[in-house]
């Protein structure tokens, strides 16, 4: 960005009143902050639940059908946000969307919080369709909070990161705890509870918001909202159906098998999407130059996260297995292990949201998918200290624990570059209109790259260690190759960005 001039003060977008971003700021930090509690706090047991044995309150599933269903679920979770962010843009605005978003997912963890197996997979469905509709729309709501000239967008996005990471922090201590301590119900009632207060705020403060994402960018003819409401009624419907099916066992599927084809159409779907909006959203020829833009930042990001949502499948498995975690009599719980990404990024979003201006003050503003493309070479680099760290677990030893966190360092470093830059990226380069349905077309990057990651993560093999440094060796080799090729090509798309912010800034 070359984008150092202030915009006019008598501008609302530009008021400064938390941590000198915009008010509204506020209220969309701690909405997600406590969206991700409840997120994060439940999916950090989610395996571990599922696989526990009954007597324990467990379902007693096998460790592929558990990683197979974890997997599908991130993986909805995010895909869910395509339909999301059309519902913003179409049919109701994005406040009204994280609002009953918010309201579902809260819906979704009672379900959960009732001792119950059947209604298991119904809390989880309410979660998946809740986040779709608060997930992309939080997130373009922020940068609706600034003009196309202000320079605190990417702080901005940076401080938002941190929100939610404080959540994942929260909701992983706190559903942790409770899960070993009260029972795994009581866990997702808190993720409820956090919810609650998540919305509770939102409702008292959206006013800070001043109106942004009050109505649809786009909005249909009444006789098309009527068409649309029908069609997701009709979803809906079918959607119970097959729960119910399922539930009541009346026909079965295999989540393993389910979870590769999952992984081909959701690629699949991200080009048709993309391309739709390219080809058939009436776009002016510099608004097509930031789709070319975005689609360099979009495919840095699905690689990312197939590297970096190890993190929850094979280094989990790392941690638990080969890592030596006893401090003298005292054993470190595997989980702690995870905490140690959030915790880094609470620690380092300050340093990143000042370097990000100090840059833009000296007028050094790299293309958004040159910064994306830093981000997954340095997350390629996280692996080579795997490489070696799998090279003392396949001699037999256990690795120290430093192996694993100076890895996370590492992996944070590279989420801070391309993460919270990418989302600016999205709200900056994408045509205002469809702004929406491009945060749900972004978001499915990271239901890619968790879908990816999960299959990768299929090819540890607790029998054969001695794989295990290849395997990490060949993502290193696949990531810096993709990431030096994104890198070449972002140079060339730095002047497109620029075309669009003046375009947009003179509107
Ligand atoms: N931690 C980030 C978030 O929760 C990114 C998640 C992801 O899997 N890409 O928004």
């Amino acid at each position: 960005m070359t984008d150092t001039v202030a915009a006019p003060a008598a501008d609302l977008k530009n008021q400064a009143e938390f941590f000198g971003h915009p008010k509204g700021l506020r209220t969309l930090f701690f909405t997600e902050m406590w969206e991700r509690m409840s997120y994060y706090g439940m999916r950090g047991l989610l395996v571990l639940f599922m696989t526990d044995a009954m007597m324990t309150g467990g379902l007693e599933l096998t460790v592929i059908t558990a990683t197979s269903i974890y997997a599908l679920y991130t993986a909805f979770v995010y895909f869910m946000g395509l339909p999301g962010g059309w519902i913003a843009d179409r049919l109701m605005g994005s406040q009204r969307t994280v609002w009953y978003g918010g309201i579902i997912i809260m819906c979704g963890h009672i379900v959960l919080a009732i001792p119950n197996d059947k209604t298991f997979f119904i809390g989880m469905i309410l979660v998946v369709l809740g986040t779709g509709l608060l997930k992309p729309n939080i997130g373009a709501l922020v940068g609706q909070l600034y003009s196309a000239s202000d320079v605190r967008r990417d702080s901005g996005y940076a401080l938002y990161y941190m929100g939610i990471n404080i959540g994942s922090v929260i909701g992983y201590t706190v559903c942790g705890y409770l899960a070993q301590n009260a029972g795994w119900h009581w866990a997702f009632g808190a993720a409820a509870i956090g919810m609650a207060f998540g919305l509770i705020q939102f409702r008292l403060t959206s006013d800070s918001l001043k109106g942004e994402g009050a109505a649809p960018t786009q909005p249909l003819t009444p006789a098309g909202a009527r068409a649309a409401w029908a069609v997701i009624v009709g979803f809906l419907i079918t959607l119970a159906v097959l729960a119910g099916l399922l539930i009541s066992r009346t026909f079965s599927i295999d989540p393993v098998v389910i979870a590769r084809y999952t992984a081909v159409l959701f690629v699949l779907l991200f080009f048709i999407y993309f391309g739709g909006i390219f080809l058939l959203g009436n776009l002016s020829a510099v608004e097509k130059k930031g789709m070319w833009a975005l689609l360099v930042v979009c495919i840095a990001s699905a690689v990312f996260w197939s590297g970096f949502e190890q993190a929850g499948s094979s280094m989990n498995l790392f941690g638990r297995d080969y890592t030596d975690r006893m401090i003298g009599t005292f054993q470190i719980p595997t989980t702690w292990l995870q905490n140690a990404n959030s915790t880094f990024i609470i620690l380092l979003s300050p340093f990143f949201a000042a370097f990000w201006v100090w840059l833009g003050k000296r007028m050094i503003s790299p293309a958004y998918g040159v910064k994306c493309a830093v981000g997954l070479i340095i997350m390629a680099s996280g692996f080579i200290i795997m490489f070696f760290a799998a090279h003392i677990a396949a001699s037999g030893m256990l690795a120290a624990p430093y192996w694993l966190v100076m890895t996370y360092f590492v992996h944070t470093v590279g989420e801070l570059v391309l993460s919270p830059v990418a989302l600016s990226a999205v709200s900056k380069l994408s045509p205002k209109r469809f702004i929406g349905q491009m945060m749900g077309v972004f978001v499915l990057t990271y239901s890619i790259g968790n879908i990816i990651a999960g299959i990768f993560a299929g090819n540890f093999d607790p029998e054969n260690v001695a794989e295990m440094p290849g395997l990490y060796m060949q993502i290193v080799k696949v990531s810096v190759i993709l990431g030096i090729i994104l890198l070449l090509v972002g140079l060339a798309t730095k002047k497109w960005e620029t075309e669009v912010q003046s375009a947009k800034s003179s509107e």
